[in-house]
């Protein structure tokens, strides 16, 4: 079958698929001098193209060169972001938390295993009457002291008592004395001991209504 010449155009059409091939499809980056395809650039908005000059790959070494470089600068940022966007920080840490559950755990683990261990005084100001206890997680312990006093639970009946008349505001939590991590607990239950002594030899008031006889230290017997 013939075709009519004529109605062909007399011009033939930009073949739309031309147009493609005027457009660049790679990029050669400034910095690696390698070309790549343009996804390879991140996007910006200043310049001609719409993407930045030097690829992805060699833009994020030289931010990581420079995180490097300047850590405190690095966690001033942070800390101004985190302050600026309070929210940013907690979905963080909860992404966190879910991507890496036992890491999670080991950390919690590992940090109450390496607070330091201390002597502690309550103080209830309105009084001058104290506490005095010891602990090996000592930055959990006022909390746990708190948590029982709340639920009317604390083993300490005076202390219940007073909290109870007076309220928290009343107390003041003092740590007295530190020691390293790993001290043992009979060491600081001796001291804890010897204090406790110490202020019920001279007659002050104090919540402390008990000491562990094997507590006490030998010395302190013999004199
Ligand atoms: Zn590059």
């Amino acid at each position: 079958m013939l075709v009519e010449l004529a109605k062909f155009p007399k011009k033939p059409l930009d073949n739309p698929l031309k147009i493609s091939y005027t457009i660049p499809m790679t990029k050669t980056c400034t910095k690696c001098q390698v070309e790549k395809p343009l996804g390879e650039f991140y996007k910006n908005k200043n310049s001609k193209d719409g993407l930045f000059s030097q690829c992805k790959n060699c833009q994020n070494l030289a931010k990581q060169q420079w995180r490097k470089n300047n850590p405190e600068k690095r966690a001033a940022m942070r800390r101004a972001y985190y302050q600026k966007y309070p929210e940013k920080r907690a979905e963080e840490r909860r992404r966190y938390r879910q991507r890496y559950p036992e890491r999670k755990a080991e950390e919690r683990r590992r940090w109450r295993k390496n607070q330091p261990a201390a002597i502690y005084k309550i103080t209830n100001k309105q009084t001058g009457v104290f506490y005095i206890g010891c602990s090996t997680q000592i930055k959990t312990r006022w909390g746990k002291h708190r948590r029982e006093l709340k639920q009317d639970k604390h083993r300490n009946r005076l202390l219940q008592e007073a909290y109870n008349e007076y309220g928290l505001d009343a107390f003041e939590f003092e740590i007295i004395k530190e020691y390293p991590a790993d001290t043992p607990f009979e060491v600081l239950e001796k001291e804890e001991t010897r204090l406790i002594l110490e202020n019920h030899s001279k007659g002050v008031p104090m919540y402390n209504l008990s000491i562990k006889i094997n507590s006490i230290d030998e010395n302190l017997l013999t004199k």
